[in-house]
């Protein structure tokens, strides 16, 4: 069970439908499999997402730090030696989702080890999660077409709607929209991806407040500490730490320091060992959580649903595991399925991240 072998494998797979927010867009997956096989032949796997705009990871640098800084240091431990594989990334800092996706890879050996689903090991606490769809900037009649689209197809009764657009009229109008569109048993929240000023967001949400939607997330830079600090405290919905938490300590600060009242848990970022930690802070400093999307292919989408619904505080909120659908393939040996608005846990041993062989050498851009 020693790790033999880290490989960091690009690929490149165009999405049908391009997704367009306020820090970016992104038209092709054009991401990293990290694959990790054990001294007894386990093979394990997790997927990383670049996202430049976030976290200044492109394809080549996580190929690089995974390859050249990470692999010489973690082969011959253990897949289960998992603080000290956390320790040993530690030492470079930033590089999340190669991190992340590092994490998972062995929790996905661990997994097939011991003969059980990496959810069950996690907590086990529920066997699906419920889905939340994503909606990137559009005209708001098409938005409102789309989601009853998705309501129809998948019985998906909570969305995100991409916000930060200026005037922020167009988001106020899209907001209402939907609204009005989907009746009032729909839940739907913002996310900015920090396009406003805190005065801006502030007059979004004195226009939104009889729309009852559930959170605003990073309405403005958090790094303008009292602009941010001041919506918080005034806003009568939870605003939530996305980016401007991607991992543990950052999390603790922006909670701590009244910088956000509610955080996104992304197993992209943080895999699962940190994603924990993050939750277990959340659920002891009384703040929500949801699982968001990296814009994740299935193979990073069922690793949410594994975490997600391993555990209470996670599992309580639809997660954001829909944008797969908006890709044109996909490299997961067993195809995600989403029914009656929810994914179900995969019961095989591991994490539920096997890769189809043959879809990998058609994608695979090494
Ligand atoms: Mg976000």
């Amino acid at each position: 069970m020693k790790i033999a072998a880290v490989q960091a494998i690009p690929y490149a797979i165009p999405y049908r439908t391009p997704l367009h927010f306020a820090s970016g867009a992104v038209h092709v997956a054009d991401h990293v499999l990290i694959k990790i096989t054990t001294d007894d032949g386990v093979v394990g796997w997790a997927d990383a997402p670049p996202r430049p705009y976030t976290y200044g990871e492109t394809q080549k640098s996580i190929v690089a730090v995974v390859q050249d800084v990470f692999a010489p240091e973690l082969i011959g431990l253990s897949v289960f030696d998992r603080e000290k594989a956390q320790a040993v990334m530690a030492r470079t800092i930033h590089n999340e989702c190669a991190k992340g996706a590092v994490d998972i890879a062995m929790w996905d050996c661990m997994g097939q080890i011991l003969g059980q689903p990496v959810s069950t090991l996690l907590g086990g606490y529920t066997d699906h999660m419920r889905v939340s769809h994503m909606l990137g900037f559009k005209p708001a009649q098409e938005l409102l077409d789309l989601a009853l689209g998705f309501r129809e197809q998948y019985g998906i009764t909570t969305f995100k709607l991409k916000t930060g657009r200026h005037p922020v009229g167009l988001d106020v109008e899209a907001a209402r929209v939907l609204r009005e569109g989907l009746g009032p048993e729909v839940e739907i929240y913002m996310d900015a991806n920090r396009g406003w000023s805190a005065n801006q967001a502030a007059e979004v949400l004195r226009q939104i407040a009889e729309l009852g939607l559930t959170f605003l997330e990073e309405p403005d830079d958090a790094r303008e500490v009292l602009g941010r600090r001041r919506l918080v405290t005034q806003s009568a919905i939870p605003i939530t730490a996305d980016e401007s938490a991607p991992n543990l300590g950052e999390a603790a600060r922006e909670i701590l320091t009244g910088g956000a009242n509610m955080l996104a848990v992304k197993t992209a970022r943080t895999g699962f060992t940190e994603s924990a930690k993050v939750v277990a802070f959340a659920e002891a400093a009384g703040v929500d959580v949801y699982v968001g999307n990296q814009i994740d292919t299935q193979v990073g989408t069922v690793a949410s649903v594994v975490f997600g619904a391993a555990l209470a505080h996670t599992s309580r909120r639809a997660g954001e595991l829909s944008n797969f659908l908006d890709m044109a393939d996909d490299l997961l040996a067993e195809p995600l399925q989403i029914r009656d608005g929810a994914i179900a846990v995969p019961t095989v041993p591991g994490a539920g991240t096997q890769i189809d062989p043959e879809k990998l050498e058609k994608y695979r851009v090494d």
